[in-house]
């Protein structure tokens, strides 16, 4: 894998890290050794929700400002032992649970395109980090879109593997049933080679599976069937429609077939994803408890010392997912909220098998639009909306990806494969015909610098 250099990287570093706040802790150049391996030399930037032994690990939280990780991500150690360098760590939303970067109780991080609007979110201090070429690949976390949507905003490639390839150990959990940690770069073919060695079965986590093939195997656009969303059609804005009608076209003409889709279902997504996700969320955040992991507001007993804790140091959106968990999950509400979620989740699933059984991959936008200004950032409900087309993927599991497709406004416009359960390496495939044959390399710059826009 190419790298752009220590040296490189360290300089972009110094140069746009204070504008775009992406990193939220540098590791000293003269501490990124790199090893030897096939990634040797590779420098990987960290979302701040993914152990590395000896850095800080706040998950964008003010809860964890002084926690430092006691061990290191299953990920993150098969990279370093392959040859990379991790850079630090990388700038997101609260717990993951956002889509601008906004909610990080360490300042949002700006767009490398136009720093007055978001990088996307969560992933969104890797989505930067990437762009702005300050390491050459990052790695984030993708509960319902938070590395496809990032990406997409900042004009780069994001990956989320088959649920199960990479492992969870060291990722701190949002929701178990949904996150997989993802890879964000600028060319497609990298992700093959952090895969090659991220993936594969982990003993210490209990959802991972062996690692399905990433080796290239061509991809012939003359034998593949590709299926399009019918009702999508009525939710992208005048910014995405034209890239994607392009592709299809692109697509048409090099010998596929299209095949269009309809997915009555779609507009469950975001209120299944809303109670699964909050409901797994609840659970998995009460270890934050103000007794472990650092931060305590001292009560007169446990209870107060807990609720003082949290109080404090949780932020809006994390508080409020919490309660609406809490909520769906309650005796009352179990039955006609979480248990149908779980139901729906199910023919979802199933409405997306159906599909792999007549095309071989899916195309859709990977977001709505384009990034928004920082300064109109739509309210809570409208920025749940931003996952529409992202969420599927989480919710069956299945491997997708976001791909620079063109630009508007100057702005980055993604689009996003999705495949079949374990059909990682064809998508890959797919991204990498893609990325030679139809992306507008006239206007894209693949990574752009923002000092060059
Ligand atoms: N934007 C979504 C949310 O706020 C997705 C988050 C994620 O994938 N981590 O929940």
């Amino acid at each position: 894998m190419e790298t752009l250099g220590r040296k490189e990287i360290y300089a972009n570093i110094a140069a746009h890290n204070k504008a775009l706040n992406a990193y939220l802790q540098i590791v000293p150049e003269t501490a990124a050794q790199a090893g030897a391996g096939p990634l040797s030399g590779v420098c990987i930037g960290v979302k701040d929700n993914i152990a590395v032994a000896g850095l800080q690990l706040t998950c964008g939280s003010k809860l964890l400002e002084r926690y430092v990780a006691p061990y290191t991500a299953t990920v993150v150690e098969r990279l370093v032992a392959a040859g990379a360098t991790v850079t630090g760590k990388l700038n997101m939303d609260e717990f993951a649970m956002g889509s601008a970067t906004t909610y990080s109780a360490y300042g949002d991080t700006k767009n490398p395109w136009d720093e007055e609007r978001t990088p996307g979110g969560s992933s969104g201090g890797s989505a930067a980090a990437v762009a702005a070429k300050m390491c050459d690949a990052a790695l984030g976390s993708d509960t319902g879109g938070s590395v496809r949507q990032p990406a997409s905003y900042c004009g780069i490639y994001g990956y989320k593997p088959t649920y199960g390839t990479l492992s969870r150990y060291g990722l701190t959990a949002f929701a178990s049933s949904l996150d997989q940690i993802g890879i964000l770069t600028r060319r497609p073919g990298d992700i093959r080679e952090i895969m090659a060695v991220a993936a594969g079965h982990d003993g210490r986590d209990a959802t991972s599976i062996a690692a399905p093939s990433f080796a290239a195997q061509g991809f012939d656009p003359a034998k593949m069937r590709i299926g399009i969303i019918t009702e999508y059609e009525q939710k992208m804005n005048p910014a995405v429609r034209p890239a994607y009608d392009r592709c299809i076209e692109k697509l048409k003409t090099a010998g596929a077939t299209i095949i269009p889709l309809s997915f009555p279902e779609y507009d469950t997504v975001i209120s299944v994803y809303q109670v699964i996700a909050t409901a797994e969320a609840s659970a998995n955040l009460s270890r934050f408890d103000g007794i472990r992991y650092t931060a305590r507001a001292e009560g007169c007993d446990f209870r107060e010392t807990t609720a003082q804790s949290r109080g404090r140091w949780f932020g809006p959106e994390v508080k409020r997912r919490i309660l609406l968990g809490t909520w769906v999950l309650s005796r009352a509400y179990y039955d006609s909220y979480y248990l149908r979620a779980a139901k729906v989740r199910t023919v979802i699933l199933k409405r997306w098998q159906e599909f792999f059984g007549k095309v071989d991959l899916v195309l859709t936008p990977a977001t709505a639009g384009i990034a928004f200004k920082r300064a109109e950032q739509p309210d809570t409900f409208a920025l749940y909306l931003e996952d529409l087309f992202t969420i599927p993927a989480n919710l069956t599991g299945m491997p997708a990806i976001a791909v620079p497709a063109a630009t508007h406004d100057r702005l980055p416009v993604g689009l996003q494969l999705t495949a079949d359960l374990s059909r990682d390496g064809m998508l890959l495939d797919a991204a990498e015909w893609l990325d030679k044959n139809f992306m507008d390399c006239a206007t894209i710059e693949r990574g752009c610098r923002h000092d060059t826009i």
